[in-house]
């Protein structure tokens, strides 16, 4: 929960009408935008002017929610988005903890801002550019902390089917759908909340989850067949090369979710999943763990990443097969159960 000081600083900047700017990490998530557009919402109906700006383009299965369409992507206007930088009078960064989570480029233009910050997130080692950071690993989405922070500063009762329908996207998506351990009786008491607020839930899980193009089968279907499995270690992972993503025409968010295949057999704890991504001249990691394996700190460790303890990223300069074969190294000395 945010300290009394925190929503006494958050009250006072919100006290009159202002410019806002609200900004989610780099390559959006449904909690990146689900909590981004929420508070969109939100703030709209304290009488601010909020917008909400992406480094870069979000995935197709989110472009439903809720006002998306008023979205602005930095990386396509630079100059049209440095002037609402320039303009705004807050910021809002919600669910990452550094300023590099939106890409060295547009990090940059966030430096230059000298409006006042306020972090949101649920991701360890928050960095101290905000006023207010209200930042704690113990929730399972950023989505649910900015339920909280609408709580918080005494205004439930703005809460309505709209924001409901934003927050519940992140709350799914960053939970599994309700399954990971971050999830609480909270959790599901703000659930229950926002289904008496009117949410179609079970039209949103199929907005999010049963919304896939032919491709999208096509690249799960070859990262199925690429997998692999090292019972010693008790891992999986699985490769999709630029050439096999190319061959069936992917869009962005067609690899998205798909790691979780890696997990989802008997005595596997451990899997990651590489993308190349030859734009970028980076190969893209995901790693997931079930119990106690820590792939935050493995990913910070070996593949300049983080993020949580049962699901993290990282990146790798090096060729796919160059970072696959480090990463086979590194399993004879981690500590895997
Ligand atoms: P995903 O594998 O779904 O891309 O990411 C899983 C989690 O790890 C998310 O919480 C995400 O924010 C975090 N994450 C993904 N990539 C990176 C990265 O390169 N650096 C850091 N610090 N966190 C990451
Ligand atoms: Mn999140």
């Amino acid at each position: 929960m945010m300290t009394r000081e925190d929503i006494d600083t958050v009250k006072q900047l919100l006290a009159s009408p202002k410019k806002i700017a609200i900004i989610p990490h780099r390559n959006p998530d449904g909690d990146a935008m689900g909590s981004t557009l929420g508070l969109y919402h939100f703030l709209k109906l304290l009488g601010h002017e909020p917008v909400v700006i992406t480094a870069n383009e979000s995935p197709d299965f989110l472009t439903w929610l809720p006002s998306f369409d008023t979205v602005k992507v930095y990386e396509k206007d630079v100059e049209g988005c440095n002037k609402i930088l320039q303009d705004a009078q807050i910021v809002f960064t919600l669910d990452f903890n550094t300023l590099s989570r939106v890409g060295d480029f547009m990090a940059e233009a966030l430096r230059r801002v000298q409006a006042p910050f306020i972090m949101i997130d649920h991701h360890q080692a928050p960095d101290t550019y905000a006023v207010v950071t209200f930042s704690d690993t113990s929730y399972g989405s950023t989505c649910e902390m900015v339920y909280h922070f609408i709580q918080q500063l005494g205004e439930g009762h703005l809460l309505n089917k709209t924001i409901a329908t934003c927050l519940y996207t992140g709350i799914v998506t960053d939970s599994g759908s309700f399954r990971y351990r971050s999830v609480t009786g909270t959790t599901h008491r703000i659930a229950a909340e926002f289904i008496d607020l009117g949410i179609d839930n079970s039209n949103i899980h199929s907005l999010l989850f049963d919304n896939h193009s032919h491709s999208r089968i096509q690249i799960l279907a070859r990262a199925l067949q690429n997998m692999k499995v090292l019972p010693a270690y008790k891992t999986s992972y699985s490769t999709l090369s630029q050439e096999e993503l190319n061959s069936f025409g992917h869009n962005k968010g067609d690899t998205e979710g798909i790691v979780n295949y890696g997990l989802s057999m008997k005595d596997i704890v451990f899997t990651a999943f590489f993308t190349e991504n030859k734009d970028e001249g980076i190969v893209k990691i995901s790693f997931r763990s079930k119990g106690g394996f820590d792939v935050n700190a493995y990913a910070r460790e070996h593949f300049s990443g983080g993020g949580h303890v049962n699901a993290a990223g990282g990146k790798s300069n090096e060729s796919l097969e160059a970072t696959i074969q480090k990463f086979i190294a590194t399993l004879a000395h981690t500590k895997i159960d």
